[in-house]
């Protein structure tokens, strides 16, 4: 089963919005990220991704 992730804090509570002409446009409900970009994981790969978020965001 494939999970929608947030690409800057790694949340699953990601809402699409589809706007128009825009196409769709993602909403993360754990951080201000909003963007046409989202990650698309297998379910049983969400953990790892998040680490590997949380790493990244650890290094800036
Ligand atoms: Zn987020």
């Amino acid at each position: 089963m494939q999970v929608k992730m947030c690409p800057k804090c790694g949340s699953l509570h990601v809402n699409w919005i589809i706007g128009g002409i825009m196409g769709y446009i993602y909403k993360c409900e754990d951080c201000e990220y909003t963007g046409p970009f989202i990650l698309e994981v297998d379910s049983s790969d969400a953990e790892k991704f998040q680490e590997e978020i949380r790493k990244s965001r650890e290094e800036e």
